[in-house]
């Protein structure tokens, strides 16, 4: 008897076996319908194989879907993306079908000539529209408009049999890219950088390299020379270029579009389903050759995949921990091996896990020194604030303040840095002391004055701000702490009335297209004074910008994560590249505390290597990642007891194994999200334990109600 195991969407570990029927020829990526209880669901085969005097008797396969199979690099990709974050892999498959599952675009209906039938009646309108169509198929209302005519002439042509309607599937067309359309002039460094990688990713094999040069160096420009060698070897090769933010994808999308004469494809969520499954399916057929996705464009049906490029690969929204929990770099580094194809990790900042790869040799690493043209690293002062304290309620300092006043008065755009959404981070009671946090969430809840409400950033709930203290019911006792963004440009308005602002946050830019339409004002010098979070701290250039501040620069440094030093260092690194980038010096200033910290006086110093040999020691010593290993284990239901006894059971069921500890079971930081008790086990190995197998074998040894939810999240970056 033939089994086919079939891979179907849902939180199974393992791959379940059908019969496949006489006569049905199944091959592994095949789609398929199998029954699985009372209905028929989805599945993709990831084994067909013989077996004899099986007395297990296996439900058959229903039947072969006509859809495209999945291919091969995928089929592998899914499955050993499934075992590395112990997640189902028939969850993982079910990722890859997620374009194929989109509502297809709607036919285009055309209207075109019957033979060569005449009216029964030849008035001019109807020979008008004869000859306006000729032999053609059109849109009915271009026909009428074309011809000058009524649409109820060409009903009537139609009712007649003289014309007829037609159908056409709407196949999106991707232009080929021209490797030679407009290739840019690199200097020195780039040049020899884009050398390096067309060797390596023309050479054929995996071949991981790190893209390493500073804000302004011209990485793009030497991958985008890359791609086209990958493009003149093998005209039918498909490359994929990740992003961490949809904001950043038009820049590159015309970029792309400038250098290759065509227009990639575009995947994210901010891509309407349909044109999603139209992308989908051109991938799998081979028409399309450049895709610029989110992390998720790891999953398309790639059947020709060369090249593989994470631009901001430091980034930490490359990290997934909704759903199926992965990180989009790593991946990346995994799909192209498997595909045996170039992955090009591109920073100014990179992590310190890619760095420690290149220093080992693991990767090569291509370094960009100097910025394209003229542009120099901008100055980067550090303000003491114990020195220069800004007066109460303000959070400005007067040195910055003077700054601002200077660049205003030349012309130019200042940013003011300050990565805190809202008003106010904290708002409390100033009769009881009470602080203000979401009815079924720990954490505080953050006042957002343009909509006037509380908002809790984690889980998106939302009041109004209460006239009671809802603790001692005191009057008009609330008062906000603390800076967010748009505080700050209350505070700038107020100093600067005659300078035009701007806040850039998800919540004044909750879109790709506002996104877009602030940064093309900010290009266009339509504002002076852009007070930002992170989001505008990535990627984006703009020529006029020349002082940056940051109001808070040890933001980041608080707080016990493992990556809050290297995340903070980035982000200032980023926040700083962007003053100066065309032909006027930048400056920097950086607002702390504690001036000493070794953050930024390798900041202050411009000197990274500095910074991540510190950081990198501190890692050694407690063997931390990337000299060892962590995976976290999150158990959480509303059910609190149903929570304590599985922390419990777990803590019991530890299998015995050396180089590798665990830590818990505790109460998770945030012990309680939208209602649910959460606690957590920490698990640190050494590099060379297998920590997936430790984790699968401990994992078997507990059973889990169905009211509890365990995550698995190999790698953690967040320590909620
Ligand atoms: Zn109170």
């Amino acid at each position: 008897m033939k089994v086919a195991s079939v891979l179907i969407p849902l939180p199974v570990p393992e791959a379940f076996d059908y019969e496949a029927p006489e006569g049905m020829t199944l091959a592994r990526g095949d789609q398929v319908a199998v029954p699985l209880g009372p209905r028929l669901i989805r599945g993709v085969v990831s084994e067909v194989f013989e077996t004899t005097g099986s007395n297990r008797r296996l439900k058959s396969v229903d039947s072969r879907l006509d859809d495209p199979a999945l291919p091969a690099g995928v089929m592998d990709f899914v499955e050993w993306a499934g075992r590395w974050t112990l997640s189902p892999p028939g969850e993982m498959a079910a990722t890859a079908l997620k374009g194929l599952r989109a509502p297809s675009p709607r036919p285009e209906r055309k209207v075109r000539r019957v033979g060569d039938r005449q009216p029964a009646r030849a008035t001019p309108a109807r020979t008008g529209v004869l000859e306006a169509l000729g032999e053609r198929a059109m849109a009915g209302a271009d026909l009428a408009r074309s011809a000058g005519v009524s649409s109820g002439v060409i009903k009537g042509l139609i009712d007649e049999g003289v014309l007829e309607i037609v159908e056409i599937a709407a196949e999106a067309a991707f232009d080929r890219p021209d490797p030679d359309h407009a290739p840019a002039t690199l200097n020195g460094d780039q040049a020899a950088a884009a050398a390096a990688l067309v060797d390596g990713v023309t050479g054929g094999g995996f071949r991981p390299f790190l893209l390493d040069g500073v804000t302004g160096s011209g990485k793009t420009e030497a991958y985008l020379e890359a791609i086209a060698r990958v493009l003149r070897a093998d005209p039918a090769a498909q490359i994929l270029i990740l992003l961490p933010e949809i904001a950043l994808t038009q820049a590159l999308i015309e970029r792309i579009t400038a250098r290759f004469g065509a227009a990639p494809a575009e995947w994210h969520s901010g891509v309407a389903p349909p044109r999603r499954r139209q992308v989908w399916e051109a991938v799998v057929a081979g028409r399309c050759n450049i895709v610029v996705g989110a992390r998720s464009a790891l999953f398309l049906p790639f059947v020709n995949l060369r090249l593989i490029v994470v631009d901001e690969e430091h980034d930490s929204s490359f990290k997934q921990e909704e759903g199926l929990v992965y990180h989009g770099r790593d991946l990346a580094v995994a799909r192209a091996r498997i595909e045996k194809a170039a992955v090009v990790l591109a920073s100014a900042t990179p992590s310190l896990e890619t760095l420690w790869n290149a220093q080992a040799g693991r990767y090569d690493w291509l370094k960009l020194g100097a910025r394209h043209g003229v542009a120099v690293m901008p100055d980067i002062e550090l303000l003491d604030l114990r020195q220069h304290t800004p007066d109460p309620q303000t959070w400005l300092s007067q040195p910055l303040r003077l700054a601002v006043a200077e660049t205003l008065a030349r012309g130019e755009q200042t940013l003011l840095f300050l990565n805190r959404r809202g008003y106010a981070p904290v708002v409390l009671c100033r009769v009881c002391g009470h602080r203000l946090t979401a009815p079924d969430t720990d954490s505080w809840l953050v006042e957002h004055r343009y909509t006037g409400r509380l908002v809790c950033h984690l889980t998106g709930f939302s009041m109004a701000r209460p006239k009671q203290c809802p603790s001692c019911g005191a009057e008009d006792s609330l008062v906000s702490v603390g800076p967010g963004v748009e505080r700050v440009e209350e505070e700038v308005r107020q100093l600067f009335p005659e300078a035009r602002t701007a806040v850039f946050s998800s919540d004044t830019v909750p879109d790709a297209k506002s996104a877009r339409a602030l940064i093309q004002r900010m290009t266009d010098g339509e504002i002076d004074i852009l007070v930002a979070t992170q989001a505008a701290a990535k990627g984006h250039n703009f020529p006029r910008l020349t002082l940056v501040g940051v109001v808070d620069a040890d933001l980041g440094l608080r707080g016990g994560d493992l990556r809050a030093a290297e995340r903070t260092y980035q982000l200032l690194a980023q926040a700083t590249g962007r003053a100066g980038r065309a032909d006027r010096p930048g400056r920097a200033i950086l607002q702390t505390w504690t001036p000493e910290h070794p953050v930024l006086q390798a900041l202050a110093a411009g000197d990274r290597d500095a910074f991540v040999e510190a950081e990198m020691a501190e890692r050694e010593a407690a063997a931390l990642p990337p000299f060892g290993r962590l995976a976290a284990i999150i158990v959480s239901s509303e059910n609190a007891a149903a929570v304590e006894k599985v922390a419990a059971d777990l803590a019991q069921a530890i299998p015995n194994a050396e180089r590798l500890e665990v830590y818990g079971p505790a109460d998770a930081p945030l012990a309680l999200v939208r209602g649910r008790r959460r606690k957590r086990l920490l698990v640190r190995a050494d590099r060379d334990v297998n920590l997936q197998a430790f984790l699968r074998a401990w994992l078997t040894r507990v059973k889990i109600p169905a009211s509890v939810r365990l995550t698995v999240d190999v790698d953690p970056y967040s320590f909620l």
